[in-house]
């Protein structure tokens, strides 16, 4: 058994942990990175946020969305259950920015190059060495334990250990902290679609929500290779009504929404079929002495408006800047991520908020900016993630129709 000491130990290399190992990487910090998988993986979660833009620029990271054939999204459009489009939500409308549109990746290739970056930045980056355990001086967290694929052991010391391991959740699934959200109890099931239909133009990286009864919805997402992803999401009693094979619900939903079928007509279906449960959940506490949880191991919410890679990247650089100030003032105790703590909540509960009012049943985007013109820059604000700042105003109209969107239990209220 080998041991070793670090400023900072990352456990996960997903977009969250890629991106606080990087930035701590950049400050000048000792950085050690472990990953259960060897990249490239498959992961879902390929729609971007047009904010996610200023944390690719910090990590340096643009010229390879650039360059990577990834199709560029201009807007999102919505889908009545009647087969109803929406106008295309396009995002440079109202914003005058080379971030007014983002990409729609594929997550193999650019979870691998965030990795890779990492590692030019000086990231010590280990893959296959799944994270078993925490070791603990008394309430301190104080490192890791690794097992790698052959069944070696090792421990890992630093002064901060991040815990990045997406819905994984290590820590907060260790502690008891990890609580579903009783508001937003969903499944998905999707898969991919080579030669689907795209729509022309501009539209062709478009994110498509074409909703389905009962405030279920599909997601449409155009990726790279002529490859279409696909998935359905919806309360978990209504997907499984007469079957619980995701093969047989999938293609009964397709049949049920015109525009789906309309354009998986001419594609081929490619790849299994996949489900996620145990759909919205957050942790009680972000952080504790000498670890923070960031990006899906601290939270994870419904992605209809594709807010969880952002909220791992802007996590990711939340958290690196609060662990760099907490090393050089000699600090990791659980009260110097207070303010990280309640920057993050901020950001998720408004997406919440909105998320809560596109499954409330009396709701509908068109109607609420009718009636409250007004407030047309702060859902912007919200709907390109820009979130982390004061949206009261429009989080306030939003629970005029879904009531106060309640957190799920916290332990700091
Ligand atoms: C159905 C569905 C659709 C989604 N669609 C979108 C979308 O369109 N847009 C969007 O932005 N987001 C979407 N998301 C959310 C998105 O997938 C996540 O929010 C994002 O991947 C979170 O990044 P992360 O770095 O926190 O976690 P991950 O990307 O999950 O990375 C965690 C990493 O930790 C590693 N790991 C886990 N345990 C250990 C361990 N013990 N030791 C070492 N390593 C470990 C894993 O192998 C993994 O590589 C979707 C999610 C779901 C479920």
């Amino acid at each position: 058994m080998s041991t070793t000491m670090h400023d900072a130990i990352v456990v996960g290399g997903g977009p969250a942990g890629a991106t606080t190992a990087t930035l701590l990487a950049q400050y000048g910090r000792d950085v050690l990175l472990l990953e259960r998988e060897s990249f490239p993986r498959y992961h879902i979660g390929e729609s971007l946020m047009p904010h996610t833009w200023f944390t690719f620029e910090r990590l340096g990271v643009l010229d390879w969305l650039e360059k990577s054939g990834s199709p560029r999204k201009h807007s999102v459009q919505f889908v009545s259950t009647s087969g109803k489009v929406s106008q295309p939500f396009y995002f440079f409308k109202t914003i005058k920015h080379d971030w007014a549109s983002t990409w729609q990746i594929q997550r193999s290739d650019f979870d691998k190059m965030m990795l890779e970056n990492a590692a030019a930045t000086g990231v010590d980056v280990r893959q296959g060495a799944a994270v078993r355990d925490v070791l603990r001086e008394g309430d301190r967290v104080v490192g890791v334990r690794t097992e790698s694929v052959d069944g070696g052991s090792a421990t890992h010391h630093a002064k901060v250990v991040v815990d990045a391991t997406g819905r994984d959740a290590l820590l907060a699934g260790k502690l008891g902290w990890k609580k579903r959200d009783p508001n937003l109890n969903k499944i998905a099931i999707f898969t991919y679609f080579k030669g689907a239909l795209r729509d022309p133009g501009l539209d062709e990286g478009a994110t498509t929500v074409a909703y389905i009864r009962d405030k279920g919805w599909f997601w449409y997402i155009p990726l790279v290779d002529d490859t279409v992803g696909v998935g359905v999401v919806a309360e978990h009693d209504y997907l499984y009504r007469e079957t619980r094979d995701p093969e047989a619900i999938f293609w009964r939903e397709v049949d049920e929404c015109r525009w789906i079928r309309e354009h998986l007509a001419q594609g081929t279906h490619q790849g299994p079929m996949r489900v996620t449960g145990e759909f919205s959940y957050r942790s009680t506490q972000a952080a504790g002495d000498g670890f923070c949880l960031v990006g899906d191991a601290f939270s994870f919410l419904d992605p209809v408006f594709s807010s969880g890679v952002y909220l791992a990247l802007k996590g990711g650089e939340l958290a690196a800047d609060t662990i760099h100030a907490a090393l050089d003032a000699g600090d990791v105790t659980a009260a110097t991520f207070t303010q990280y703590e309640q920057d993050l909540r901020h950001g998720l509960d408004s997406f919440r908020q909105l998320v809560l009012a596109f499954y409330d049943p009396t709701f509908n985007f068109g109607e609420f900016i009718s009636q409250h013109p007004d407030l047309q820059p702060q859902l912007v604000d919200a709907l390109v993630g820009n979130v982390f700042k004061d949206l009261r105003p429009l989080m306030d109209a939003l629970a005029a129709y879904t009531g106060p969107a309640r957190r799920p239990a916290t332990a700091t209220g």
